[in-house]
């Protein structure tokens, strides 16, 4: 079918998908206008390809998880033959499956430190809201019920649902409903601190050490934070950060939530985030990059200790999900890590880290306006400011980050914009784990121009 043959049949997939389809982070009225931006048909490696015909990268693995790119059929087979054999089986009730145990098995073989049991969710946000209700169900059977706060941090994101939308620290989807889970309290996190002139180490925790004296650690069951916030604007920890936090819980008996649903399973050039830093968190959520994105699975891992304390009393674990354990999601995942580990891809991630940063220093040396590149692995990101020398930001109405990304994607390249707060302008890059040096190089091309055009504007 040629595309002026299609184009009828696109025009009612846009009039359909108004009607009927409301769409996640989107506003509904303008949504209306515009209808939808693209409409994917198929995806080749790090290419995908919408229903006109046109073929873009995709800069940012879709949502930061299709880590092995689009088009894999060896994931399609691994779904297919669980597909054929028994597509699911519950997890309720003590029932098991011989993929669920197989992954538990591998995960916890790759976690860092006596991360050793998982609790299998479908996504980050029900991963992240286990990891809350784990850690108060641990507490309480410690005897210690008072403690059930949760605090994360500014700039986080954690997920949607009530108690993840409350501990993400993003106004537009901490506040969407106005109305939120009151055992949530959100610190400055270190970004802001940064921000407001903190330098040392040991004060990038500092708001965290408030917050708990705030509170009273006896009331408080974890932190959460993401060892590099993704959604939030790619904020790498500073060295010793992850260490002074986690010390800090350890000394005041609060349990520390690594949130490695964007970092885990090889993002940063490592398994897991914390592997950065030599850091055992007590509790970690994973999703996305478990399945590279193509069946919907999560998980949270506990510590030896919290394992055990489940395992010595006789109280009921009353949580779960219908699709906890999916055998098709846990075959996916199992392939997935096969070929992560056969192909070298967490080596190659650290090594295409190389390539973004030279690009990064090209860019830096011709465009003023660039500034604060990072890369760890394939998270990589860069803020746009009037004036870097002087940390000052474009005024509100200059939407600068908005503006790359809109002309990176109509050269056909998918980036992200964080700049969802005033004078903040940053741009996420985050390919597949498979990309190779050239593809890296037609990225770091492709921004060149859009700040080159951006350049142009002012
Ligand atoms: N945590 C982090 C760090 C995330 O980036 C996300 C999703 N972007 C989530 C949790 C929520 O995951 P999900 O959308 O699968 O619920």
């Amino acid at each position: 079918m040629t595309i002026s043959q299609a184009l009828p049949e696109i025009q009612e997939l846009i009039e359909l998908d108004k009607k009927h389809y409301l769409h996640p982070t989107t506003v509904p009225k303008l949504f209306q206008e515009k209808g939808p931006k693209i409409i994917f048909q198929e995806g080749k490696g790090i290419r995908v390809t919408d229903v006109k015909g046109d073929t873009y990268i995709d800069g940012v693995s879709m949502l930061w998880n299709v880590n092995l790119g689009h088009g894999n059929q060896e994931l399609a087979k691994a779904a297919y033959d669980q597909l054929s054999t028994i597509a699911y089986s519950s997890s309720f009730y003590s029932y098991s499956n011989p993929n669920a145990v197989r992954l538990a098995q591998k995960v916890v073989s790759v976690a860092p430190g006596d991360l050793s049991a998982i609790f299998y969710t479908s996504g980050g946000s029900e991963s992240n809201d286990t990891a809350f209700k784990l850690a108060r169900f641990y507490w309480n059977l410690k005897g210690r019920k008072a403690k059930k706060k949760i605090i994360s941090i500014t700039r986080s994101y954690h997920g949607a649902t009530v108690s993840a939308g409350s501990a993400t620290g993003i106004e537009a989807f901490h506040n969407f409903a106005g109305s939120r889970d009151i055992d949530i309290i959100n610190a400055r996190g270190h970004v802001t601190n940064c921000e407001l002139g903190y330098k040392t180490d040991s004060n990038y925790e500092g708001c965290i050490r408030d917050t708990i004296e705030k509170v009273g650690a006896e009331n408080i069951a974890a932190v959460i934070l993401e060892p590099i916030q993704g959604a939030g604007g790619v904020h790498v920890s500073p060295d010793g950060y992850l260490k002074a936090v986690k010390e800090l819980c350890k000394a005041n008996e609060i349990l520390l939530i690594a949130d490695e649903v964007i970092c885990g399973f090889g993002r940063t050039g490592k398994w897991f985030g914390v592997d950065n830093w030599d850091v055992v968190p007590d509790i970690m959520s994973v999703a996305k990059g478990i399945t590279s994105g193509y069946a919907q699975l999560g998980g949270v891992m506990v510590n030896k200790e919290i394992r055990d304390t489940l395992n010595e009393h006789d109280q009921i674990l009353g949580h779960g999900f219908t699709y906890s354990g999916h055998p098709t999601a846990c075959a996916v995942a199992l392939k997935n890590l096969e070929i992560i580990e056969r192909d070298n891809l967490i080596e190659n991630a650290k090594n295409m880290e190389l390539v973004l940063k030279n690009g990064f220093e090209y860019l830096a040396n011709k465009h003023k306006h660039f500034t604060k590149p990072r890369a760890i692995g394939l998270l990589a990101g860069f803020d746009l400011q009037a004036n870097p020398d002087t940390d000052t930001p474009f005024e509100q109405s200059i939407r600068a980050a908005s503006f790359v990304v809109e002309h990176c994607f109509n050269n056909k390249l998918i980036l992200r914009a964080a700049d969802f707060e005033e004078g903040k302008n940053i741009v996420a890059i985050a390919p597949p784990l498979i990309i190779n040096k050239e593809e890296v190089e037609e990225i770091i091309s492709i921004v060149d121009d859009a700040l080159t055009a951006f350049e142009k504007t002012l």
